[in-house]
């Protein structure tokens, strides 16, 4: 995946598909209208099962990244 650094990270609760979903900057008002509108490019789930950030790791396969 390409670095990013302007954009925004966000997943989906039900497929865990990953992508960016907004440009930053960005006005607040869009960027709200766009999270309204949104809807996972995989499985189709609406804004509700959209959330931000990169989808949760699974518990396996994590000791590397332990805290
Ligand atoms: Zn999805």
């Amino acid at each position: 995946m390409t670095d990013e650094p302007n954009s925004m990270l966000v997943h989906c609760g039900w497929c865990r598909h990953e992508w960016f979903a907004f440009k930053l900057p960005m006005p607040i008002t869009e960027a709200a209208e766009l999270a309204a509108n949104m809807r996972c490019p995989e499985c189709d789930k609406p804004s509700s099962q959209i959330y931000c950030g990169p989808a949760p790791v699974d518990k396996i396969n994590t000791s590397a990244e332990r805290v």
